[in-house]
C-alpha cells in the first residue's frame, strides 16, 4: 500500500534530480540567511551557487550537536521569528538542549513522512493508534500523532509508563497499534504476561512501530512474541523531525529513508570521508525540504549501512539497515571498542534469560553484565545457573573480544525501564 506513490516509487534519476535541485536551494537559502553557514561558507571559499551535482555536497561543511548548542536558541533559524510555527527540543545529558524550529510547511511535512511510513505497513484510516511515545518537548510523539490523524486513523495519546491504564485503553477502544521504545515495548511485554493477557487472543493490537533506541533482531523477535504483534523498526532524530526520517515496509528488512526530504551519506566518523555503499558508518543527513531549521550534512552520530539493491516493495528510496550503535555510545573497555548493542544482541539471543539487563563498568575497565533470568529459567539447579553463565560470558567474548563477569539475577530485580533505557552504568575511576 502507497500513502503517495508517485514520489515513493520514482525513477531514481528523476529522484536524484529532484534532490539536486532541493540540495542547491537549501545551499543558497541558508547562504542568504544562516550566519553560521555564511560565514562556514566564506572560511571554506565555497560560493553558494557552486553546488552542480549531488557529490558536491561533499564540499559542503558539517553540522554537529556542538553546533547546534553553539547557536542556542535560535541561530539556526532561517525564516523570521513569527514564521515559527512549532519548537521541539533535543535532549542532552548536559547544558543546553538543542533547540528544532518547524514552520508550519515543516509540521505538515513531518507528519506526511510519519502518514507515508504507516501506510507502507498496511495502516489504514480504520486503525487505532495508541502513541506510548513521551508527549513535550521530544520529538517522539507529536510527530507520529499528527501523522496518524491524516491517516484518518483514531488516535489515542496515551504517552509512555502506566501500563494498567495502557491495558485498559488497548482493551477498550481496541487499539491496532502502537509506537514506543523497545525499552517499554519489554517491559509492556511482561506486564501482560503477568497479567495473564494473550496479545493475540485477548486484544486487537496487530503492529508496534519501534524506535527511539537502537535495538537488535533478536529483540524484534521477544517484542513480537511477547506483544503479538509485527514490529517495524523506525528511525528518526528530532534534528531532522523526528521519527519518519526512515521506516520499514511490510517486507521488514531495513528503512527506506525518505530520500525526498533526507540527502543522505555514510562516512567514517574518524576520518569524515565516504564509504563504499552496504558498509557500515556514521550516517550524515542533509534536510532538503525544511523550511524553518535547514541542515547540511548533520552528524547524525548513528552507526548504519545503506542496502544498495532495490526493495521489493517497490519504493525507489533506498534502505538502511538497523541502527548498530551510536559513535557517542560506543564504549572502550581494555582498548576494544565496544558497542552496547553488540551485548544486547547476544543476550537476547541466549535462552533461560529474560528481557531486562545491565552493564556496569567499574575500578580498572572491570565489567559486569547482570542479566535477569528468564520466569521459567532456573530449575533450582545450581549447576545449571554456573554453566549459563559460562555460556553467556563466552559467547559475549566471542563477540566483543573482551570477557565480562556474568551476574545472572532473579525476574524483576534489575531497574524498570519506563522510559528510555539507562542501560549502562561506567562509575570506572579512569
Ligand atoms: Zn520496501
Amino acid at each position: 500500500m502507497f500513502w503517495d506513490e508517485s514520489i515513493e516509487s520514482l525513477e531514481r534519476t528523476e529522484l536524484e534530480q529532484l534532490q539536486l535541485h532541493c540540495l542547491q536551494e537549501t545551499t543558497r537559502r541558508v547562504a542568504a540567511r544562516v550566519p553560521f553557514y555564511r560565514d562556514k561558507f566564506a572560511e571554506l571559499g565555497i560560493a553558494p551557487g557552486s553546488i552542480r551535482s549531488l557529490a558536491d555536497v561533499r564540499r559542503l561543511p558539517f553540522t554537529t550537536t556542538a553546533d547546534l548548542r553553539a547557536t542556542y536558541p535560535a541561530g539556526m533559524l532561517a525564516v523570521p521569528m513569527d514564521e515559527a510555527l512549532r519548537l521541539h527540543t533535543s535532549s542532552g545529558t548536559t547544558g543546553k538542549p538543542k533547540a528544532i524550529f518547524f514552520s508550519r510547511e515543516d509540521v505538515n511535512n513531518a507528519a506526511e513522512l510519519c502518514a507515508r511510513s504507516f501506510v507502507m505497513t498496511g495502516v489504514t484510516k480504520k486503525d487505532v493508534f495508541q502513541n506510548m511515545m513521551t508527549y513535550g518537548l521530544f520529538t517522539g510523539a507529536l510527530v507520529t500523532h499528527y501523522g496518524a490523524e491524516k491517516v484518518g486513523c483514531l488516535v489515542i495519546p496515551a504517552g509512555p509508563g502506566n501500563s494498567e491504564r495502557q491495558l485498559m485503553l488497548m482493551q477498550d477502544f481496541r487499539t491496532t497499534f502502537v509506537h514506543l521504545t523497545p525499552s517499554y515495548a519489554l517491559y509492556l511485554a511482561d506486564f501482560l504476561e503477568k497479567r495473564g493477557v494473550q496479545p493475540r487472543r485477548h486484544l486487537a493490537l496487530r503492529k508496534a512501530f519501534v524506535g527511539a533506541e537502537p535495538y537488535t533482531e533478536e529483540t524484534r523477535v521477544k517484542i513480537e512474541e511477547g506483544l503479538g504483534v509485527d514490529v517495524y523498526n523506525s528511525y528518526g532524530l528530532s534534528e531532522m523531525n523526528g521519527p519518519g526520517v526512515a521506516f520499514e515496509c511490510e517486507r521488514k528488512n531495513g528503512m527506506h529513508l525518505w530520500e525526498d526530504h533526507f540527502l543522505l551519506e555514510i562516512i567514517n566518523p574518524q576520518t569524515g570521508e565516504p564509504v563504499p555503499d552496504g558498509e557500515s558508518g556514521e550516517l550524515v543527513l542533509t534536510t532538503l525540504c525544511r523550511e524553518a531549521m535547514p541542515l547540511l550534512r548533520y552528524r547524525t552520530r548513528d552507526i548504519t549501512s545503506v542496502i544498495p539493491e532495490p526493495c521489493e516493495c517497490g519504493r525507489t528510496h533506498r534502505r538502511l539497515n538497523r541502527i548498530t550503535g551510536r559513535s557517542d555510545d560506543m564504549l572502550i573497555v581494555r582498548g576494544v571498542n565496544i558497542y552496547p548493542q553488540q551485548i544486547e544482541r547476544v543476550l537476547m539471543g541466549a535462552r533461560g534469560i529474560g528481557r531486562n539487563y545491565q552493564i556496569r563498568l567499574e575500578g580498572l575497565d572491570e565489567m559486569t553484565v547482570s542479566v535477569e533470568l528468564a520466569e521459567a529459567g532456573f530449575d533450582g539447579q545450581v549447576e545449571h545457573l554456573v554453566t549459563l553463565q559460562g555460556q553467556i560470558a563466552e559467547k559475549l567474548r566471542a563477540e566483543i573480544l573482551v570477557k565480562p563477569r556474568v551476574e545472572l539475577v532473579p525476574p524483576a530485580t534489575l531497574p524498570v525501564n519506563e522510559g528510555k533505557a539507562r542501560r549502562v552504568i561506567d562509575n570506572r575511576k579512569l
